[in-house]
């Protein structure tokens, strides 16, 4: 029996926060998505949960853009994460805090814990030759600065990675650099920056890792593979003016590089919710039981799997340290890479335009999740989700059985009774996928799970073909009675299921089998047992999802092109490319 799990304690969930130069898109709306889904699926357990993300505000490419614009870099993102948080909202995204790194409290965390840090002793600083551009007049950090990566050859890597390998870099490893803005070739100057001392966590962080039994392989291989390579320190101030002020003596007039205040973020947008609601953020950060989650794409796992813990451990040995980290591999489009400059991809308020109903995409997202490896979204596919597994396989099914139960027991769920063979092998059945399902959303193996939520359904139209309730229902009532007992109950299961994928969908189920509280306040059975109550009256049956029409794919550029239209309009003008 691998029934019966135990309630593990609180966790923290987050998703990696999004830069907010940009809307997001299908690939990039993926680790929210995670957050929520784990987030719903952990509170129908039963468990204390804190999820947050937050928009990163602050670097150079919003600064530059103002600049350009002579604007107030805050009035460019006050606009974007207005336009961002909304984007989520209509996607059902609901964490309990998507904060901002603008944010007061993020601020202030900020600065204290890096006070800490250098308190500590993980802070020293030194004096550096930078590239600086003359044309433009400021020192090129991070993305500022392209050039050749030393360790692939890729020839557009930037200053702070890689896009191609992954290597995380400095401007000066770069081969033949030059002015991300103008094109021109820096020339070296002297500056001061302060620099946390990773290389003194080296063997502490490996040591984590090589002993961590739940991280997944290509996180766990990836951070080691890169520790090998041997930890340098790292600068953690910028030349810049739009961010979070350096709070070091000596530091006036730098801020934190982006990069670590961002990472912050879980902390202080956790502190913001819990405080808010009379909760302590020592409460879940500290605490031996606390799981912590990261959804992040497979090109942040260096942060999130090495410089983040050891931001933790250098700062206060009672942090909890990532439990899991959720690290995607790429979702390709039409088999090429999301690109803003070449508009090649799907951007998630044009999606919305194209299906206004999220769950379709919820859907269809987790389905093609790339858990393992880089996954596909091709519009071919789309369709077959859509119209061969959430209407055929799923809605079907559930309607099948509640307009059974409408039309011959008088929309009132049947008293059961013995079950025979076929019944149990059917209820082993179910309950086996069930099983399989709570385990891999506690893995975070969404795209997995998501499978097993098809099996149930499947395995619940071959239990109806096989019973044949429609021949029973005439022979004998009472064993109709028992068969549309048992398929209610897996519909049960199935708008459990269903919730943190397609959460409006598994509320209209729960409706239509009759129940009055809602569904989140409903748990995920421990026990191989039933849900539904005999002699409850159901409601009214709707079908639950619509197929896309035949010749969907065939109008497909056009329908993109009009989505695109109305999403741009609305857009803040500096999201809209
Ligand atoms: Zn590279
Ligand atoms: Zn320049």
């Amino acid at each position: 029996m691998r029934f019966g799990w135990k309630i593990l304690g609180k966790w923290i969930v987050t998703a990696a926060w999004p830069y907010i130069n940009s809307v997001l898109h299908l690939g990039t709306i993926l680790h929210l998505l995670g957050a929520d889904m784990m987030t719903r699926f952990l509170r129908l357990l039963g468990e204390d949960v804190v999820s947050v993300s937050g928009s990163d505000e602050h670097g150079t490419p919003i600064e530059v853009e103002a600049r350009r614009k002579n604007i107030d870099p805050r009035k460019l993102t006050d606009e974007a994460h207005a336009y961002v948080t909304e984007i989520l909202r209509r996607w059902g995204i609901e964490l309990d805090n998507y904060s901002r790194t603008e944010s007061p409290v993020h601020k202030k965390f900020v600065k204290e814990f890096m006070l800490g840090l250098e308190e500590k002793g993980y802070i020293f600083t030194q004096k550096m030759v930078l590239p600086y551009c003359e044309r433009d007049k400021i020192f090129l950090p991070d993305r500022f600065i392209e050039g050749k990566c030393p360790r692939c050859g890729y020839p557009n890597a930037r200053g702070d990675q890689c896009d191609s390998c992954g290597a995380l870099l400095d401007p000066l490893d770069l081969i033949s650099p030059r002015c991300a803005i103008c094109g021109s070739k820096p020339v070296l100057r002297e500056t001061t920056h302060w620099f946390f001392d990773l290389r003194a966590l080296e063997d502490k962080v490996r040591r984590w890792l090589e002993n961590h039994g739940e991280l997944w392989d290509n996180v766990k291989n990836y951070s080691l593979r890169w520790i090998k390579e041997g930890l340098k320190p790292r600068s953690i101030t910028r030349d810049n003016a739009w961010g979070i002020e350096a709070p070091f003596k000596g530091a006036e007039g730098k801020t934190i590089y982006v990069w670590f205040e961002a990472l912050l973020g879980y902390l202080s947008a956790s502190k913001e919710v819990l405080e808010r609601s009379g909760r302590s953020f020592e409460e879940f950060w500290y605490d031996e039981n606390t799981k912590t989650i990261y959804f992040i794409g497979k090109d942040n796992i260096p942060f999130h799997a090495v410089i983040l813990p050891a931001m933790l451990m250098a700062s206060d040995e009672r942090y909890r340290l990532p439990s899991i980290i959720s690290a995607t591999e790429y979702l390709l489009y039409e088999g090429e890479k999301f690109s803003k400059s070449r508009r090649i991809g799907l951007w998630a308020d044009e999606a919305l335009y194209i299906i206004n109903d999220p769950d379709y995409w919820r859907f269809a997202l987790a389905r093609i999740r790339p858990e393992e490896r880089d996954t596909n979204f091709s519009w071919r596919e789309f369709v077959k989700i859509v119209n061969s597994e959430l209407n055929d396989d799923i809605g079907n099914y559930i309607n099948r059985v509640l307009t059974f139960i409408e039309k011959h027991f008088d929309s009132t769920i049947p008293k059961p009774r013995e079950l025979d063979n076929t019944d149990q092998e059917f209820i082993d059945r179910v309950w086996l996928h069930y099983s399989e399902y709570i385990d891999s959303m506690l893995k975070t193996k969404i795209k997995h799970a998501s499978e097993q939520i098809l099996e149930i359904a499947r395995a619940g139209n071959q239990y109806l073909n096989k019973r044949a309730p429609w021949d029973e229902v005439r022979i004998d009532r009472e064993r109709a009675g028992t068969t549309m007992y048992i398929a209610a109950n897996t519909v049960a299961l199935l708008a459990l299921t269903l919730y943190p994928l397609t959460p409006n969908a598994a509320r209209r189920i729960w409706r239509m089998l009759g129940y009055e509280e809602p569904l989140e306040r409903s748990r995920y059975p421990s026990q191989k047992s039933f849900i539904i109550p005999p002699g409850r009256k159901i409601g009214k049956v709707e079908p639950l999802f619509k197929k896309l029409p035949q010749d969907f794919i065939e109008r497909i550029e056009k329908i993109i092109a009009e989505a695109r239209e109305k999403a741009q309009k609305e857009r803040p003008e500096y999201l809209r490319f």
